[in-house]
C-alpha cells in the first residue's frame, strides 16, 4: 500500500472556543487522535470539562439576550458570513476530513462542500420564511427557543454541525456545540471558520470534550433549553431520558438500517451497483446507508452476480490515493465491531458473495474492511436487523410485493428508504407504504430544502428546509 504517513506531524489541539475567544480549557485529560488509514497517532486532543462547559452555556445564555432580538436581515448576513468563513477553509477541512477519518476525496469534497452551502441554504428559507403570521384573531410570533445544546458523531462531522448551527443562527438562537472527539481536526478548522465569521461573542460555542463529561453537563443544564444531536440511538434516549426534567426541545437523528426494495421491473444493470453505492457510502458508516437490499427471489442469482462485479470494480486503500472509493473505518472499535457482524453473519447461514472477516490483502496496517455482501439473509439474523456501520450488505428475498414492503418495515428503524422500478407511479405507491422519513426513488441524490429525520427508534424531529429551521422556534400567540 501506498502511504503518506510520514507527512503528518503531531498536533496539539488543546483550544475551546467560549465567548468569541479561544481559550485552553480548564480540563486536562488529552486523548489520541488516530489516523485510521494507518494508526499511527496524529494529535493529543485535550478534553474540556464541566467547568468549561458552565463557561460556555454562561456565554451563550449572555448573548441570547441580544442575539434573540435582532433582525431577520442581520441573521441572514450572519448566515451568509459564516458560509463564506467555511468556505475559505475548504481544502483544509477536506484535509481533515480525510487524514482523521479516512474520507475518499470525492466523498470529503462533496460533503465539505454540503456544510458550507446548508449556511446558504438557511439564509434563503429564513428570507422565505415569515417569523410573524396572523392565525384566527391573533398574531403568532416565532421566537427563537433558546441556548442550544449541539452534539454531533464523527461520521460527518462539518455537515451534521452546520445543519444544525444554520437553523439555530436563521431562528436567533445561540450554541454550545460538542463535536465528535474524534473530529478533533475538523473541529479546529470549523472554530476558526466561526471565529472569522465575527458573530457576537457567545453566540456560537464549541466545547471539545467527552460525551459523558461535557455531554451531559449540556444535557443536564436549566440553561439549555433545546438540544440538537447526531448519533447512536443508545445514546439518543440518554440525552432523551435527562432531557425529560427540563422539558427540552430535542431534534435526535439517530441511526438506521435501511431498506432499498428492487421492485421486479427494475434495471438490475442500473440498481444493483446503485445499491451498493448507496450501502458503502461514507465507507458504510452512513446513518443512510442502504444496507438491506430486498429483491424478487426469482431474480437472486442475476442479483448476486452484478453485486460482486460492482463490488470487485471498487478501489479500496489510502483515502488519499487517487480514484480510492472505500477507505478505512474511523477507528480500530469500529473494525472490531463490523468484524464481528460479519463473522455473526457467517455462522448464522448466510451465504457469503464476497468480502468476509479480516483485513484486505496489503491493507492491514489499517482499519479496512473486505467490502461485503451477503445472500439469503434472513429478517432474524443479526445482519439483518442491528446498523452495522461498515461495508456490509444484506440481501434478502421477496415473492410478493406485499412482502417486500413488509420485509422493509420490519425494522426498529426508520430514517430513509430507497426503491428502485421502471415504473414511477408503482415505486411512488411503495414509497407511500414505506415507514421511513424520505424514500429515494431511482436516485440516491439530495434535496437541502426536503426535511430529514426519522420515524421509530431513528429519530425525534426534523434537519433541513422550513421543517429544520421551525425545530428552532417557538410558537408564541399574542391575542386581544
Ligand atoms: P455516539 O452516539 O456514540 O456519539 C455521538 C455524539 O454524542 C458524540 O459527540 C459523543 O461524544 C456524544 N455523546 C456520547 N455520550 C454522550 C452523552 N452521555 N451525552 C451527550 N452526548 C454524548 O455516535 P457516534 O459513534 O459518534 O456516531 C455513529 C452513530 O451516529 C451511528 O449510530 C449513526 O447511525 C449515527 N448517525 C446518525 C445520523 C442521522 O442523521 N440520523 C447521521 C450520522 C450518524
Amino acid at each position: 500500500m501506498k502511504t503518506h504517513e510520514t507527512t503528518i506531524p503531531v498536533r496539539a489541539f488543546d483550544r475551546a472556543y467560549i465567548n468569541g475567544q479561544f481559550v485552553t480549557p480548564h480540563g486536562t485529560q488529552v486523548v489520541d487522535l488516530v489516523n485510521p488509514t494507518d494508526n499511527k497517532v496524529i494529535g493529543k486532543v485535550t478534553m474540556a470539562d464541566e467547568i468549561d462547559t458552565r463557561k460556555a452555556i454562561g456565554a451563550a445564555k449572555e448573548a441570547f439576550n441580544t442575539f434573540s432580538q435582532s433582525s431577520k436581515e442581520y441573521r441572514m448576513d450572519c448566515l451568509q458570513r459564516l458560509h463564506d468563513a467555511v468556505a475559505e477553509r475548504m481544502d483544509q477541512l477536506v484535509e481533515a476530513t480525510i487524514v482523521e477519518y479516512g474520507a475518499p476525496q470525492d466523498r470529503a469534497k462533496g460533503s465539505n462542500n454540503l456544510a458550507a452551502e446548508i449556511f446558504l441554504h438557511f439564509k434563503k428559507v429564513l428570507g422565505d420564511f415569515d417569523l410573524v403570521k396572523t392565525v384566527g384573531t391573533s398574531k403568532v410570533v416565532m421566537e427563537p427557543a433558546g441556548v442550544v445544546g449541539i452534539f454531533t458523531p464523527w461520521n460527518s462531522s462539518a455537515g451534521s454541525i452546520a445543519i444544525k448551527v444554520a437553523p439555530a443562527i436563521a431562528a436567533g438562537c445561540t450554541v454550545v456545540i460538542k463535536p465528535s472527539e474524534m473530529s478533533a481536526m475538523q473541529t479546529a478548522v470549523l472554530m476558526d471558520a466561526f471565529h472569522e465569521a465575527g458573530l457576537p461573542p457567545g453566540v456560537i460555542n464549541v466545547v471539545t470534550g467527552l460525551g459523558e463529561v461535557v455531554g451531559t453537563e449540556l444535557t443536564k443544564s436549566p440553561d439549555i433549553q433545546k438540544i440538537a444531536f447526531t448519533g447512536s440511538t443508545q445514546i439518543g434516549k440518554l440525552i432523551a431520558k435527562y432531557s425529560l426534567d427540563t422539558m427540552k426541545r430535542l431534534t435526535l437523528e439517530l441511526g438506521g438500517k435501511s431498506p432499498n426494495i428492487i421492485l421486479d421491473d427494475a434495471d438490475l444493470f442500473t440498481a444493483i451497483p446503485m445499491a451498493i453505492n448507496a450501502c458503502y457510502l461514507n465507507n458504510g458508516q452512513a446513518c443512510i446507508a442502504a444496507s438491506r437490499l430486498i429483491v424478487p427471489e426469482d431474480q437472486l442469482d442475476e442479483v448476486k452476480r452484478l453485486a460482486k462485479a460492482a463490488v470487485e470494480k471498487i478501489k479500496m486503500g489510502d483515502p488519499r490515493d487517487r480514484g480510492v472509493t472505500l477507505g478505512p473505518l474511523a477507528s480500530i472499535k469500529q473494525y472490531k465491531r463490523v468484524q464481528e457482524c460479519i463473522k455473526s453473519g457467517i455462522e448464522e447461514g448466510a451465504e457469503l458473495v464476497i468480502g468476509g472477516e479480516g483485513h484486505p490483502q496489503g491493507l492491514e496496517g489499517g482499519n479496512f474492511v473486505k467490502p461485503t455482501v451477503f445472500a439469503n439473509v434472513t429478517r432474524d439474523m443479526r445482519i439483518a436487523k442491528e446498523e452495522i456501520f461498515g461495508p456490509v450488505l444484506s440481501i434478502l428475498t421477496y415473492k410478493t410485493e406485499a412482502e417486500a414492503i413488509e420485509i422493509a418495515n420490519d425494522t426498529e428503524f426508520g430514517l430513509i428508504a430507497y426503491v428502485s422500478s421502471a415504473d414511477p407511479e408503482r415505486a411512488t405507491r411503495v414509497a407511500r407504504k414505506l415507514a421511513a422519513g424520505r424514500v429515494l426513488i431511482n436516485t440516491l441524490s439530495h434535496d437541502p430544502f426536503a426535511p430529514f429525520g426519522g420515524f421509530k427508534q431513528s429519530g425525534i424531529g426534523r434537519e433541513g428546509g422550513i421543517f429544520g429551521l421551525q425545530e428552532y422556534l417557538e410558537p408564541k400567540a399574542i391575542i386581544g
